[in-house]
């Protein structure tokens, strides 16, 4: 059975999409098969993987519409152990037309689970709220992890965000845990990248991974050639600090 990780945090721009790229590719490149699942109307991690969300038919979207139709949609990636389900800007409606249907929550889910056995990882990037389609990717996932961008307000809104894992978890996913909240951003020329650490760290020791993304233009720029950051440039300090995130994550004893 596939680990599913829900990529989150309803705050926009702290890195959620770069980390669920980036992290895909690592696992890929040890060679763990890995479904990357753009839950995402912006479709920033199926551009990021190469493809065009506008060219992109079957998708997520169609897939909410028929979960048993999931195989046919997803994609191979540049890596042979990534592929993708992608998404296109359709999705938008989801958030609409899911209040419509029963287990409205439950609908990604059922579409991973049609999947998840051909997998090791399953990466779901979620949209910068807490609308549906992040509370779905929260009940399709075992585990969920945050990114935090190392600045000064980095810590609000988490308060909401673990109030919603707590009330998943009571009223549809007893299985979503929280793998960790990774660092990201961080620029070790602003002193400020170092109190907001102490900070994190100070409020979630246990929860917070070792590992710490740097502020790196190569992460910023890999997505415009529709690549993963390994296939960019291997040698940037950003593709370095995703592949040590993806061997801690893999050390961790709870995904033994
Ligand atoms: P949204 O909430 O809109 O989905 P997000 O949380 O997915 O955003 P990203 O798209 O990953 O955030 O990152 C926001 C911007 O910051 C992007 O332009 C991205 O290229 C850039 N970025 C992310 N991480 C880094 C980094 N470590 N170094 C430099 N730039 C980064
Ligand atoms: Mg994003």
């Amino acid at each position: 059975m596939a680990h599913v990780i829900a990529i989150a945090n309803q705050k926009g721009g702290v890195g959620k999409t770069t980390t669920a790229v980036n992290l895909a590719a690592s696992f890929a490149a040890m060679e763990r098969r890995t479904l990357l699942v753009d839950c995402d109307p912006q479709a920033n991690a199926t551009s990021g993987v190469g493809l065009d969300p506008r060219q992109t038919h079957p998708n997520l979207y169609t897939v909410l519409g028929a979960p048993q139709t999931t195989p046919g949609a997803i994609r191979p990636t540049a890596l042979d152990f990534l592929h993708v389900l992608p998404a296109t800007p359709d999705l938008a409606g989801a958030e609409i037309e899911l209040i419509e249907i029963e287990h409205r929550e439950g609908v990604i889910a059922q579409a991973v689970g049609t999947v998840a056995d051909n997998y090791e990882f399953v990466l779901l990037d979620c949209p910068p709220s807490l609308g549906l389609l992040t509370l779905n990717a929260l009940c399709a996932a075992q585990w969920l992890l945050i990114p935090l961008q190392t600045e000064y307000y980095a810590l609000e809104g988490m308060a909401r965000l673990l109030g919603t894992v707590d009330r998943v978890r009571g009223r549809f996913n007893p299985h979503l845990k929280i793998l960790g909240i990774v660092l990201t951003m961080f620029d070790k020329r602003n002193k400020l990248s170092f109190h907001v650490e102490h900070e994190v760290r100070h409020h979630f020791r246990d929860r917070t991974l070792t590992t710490v993304i740097p502020r790196n233009v190569r992460l910023s720029e890999a997505p415009s050639h529709g690549q993963p950051a390994l296939l960019y440039d291997i040698r940037s300090l950003g593709t370095q600090a995703y592949l040590q995130l993806a061997q801690e994550i893999l050390n961790l004893p709870q995904l033994r």
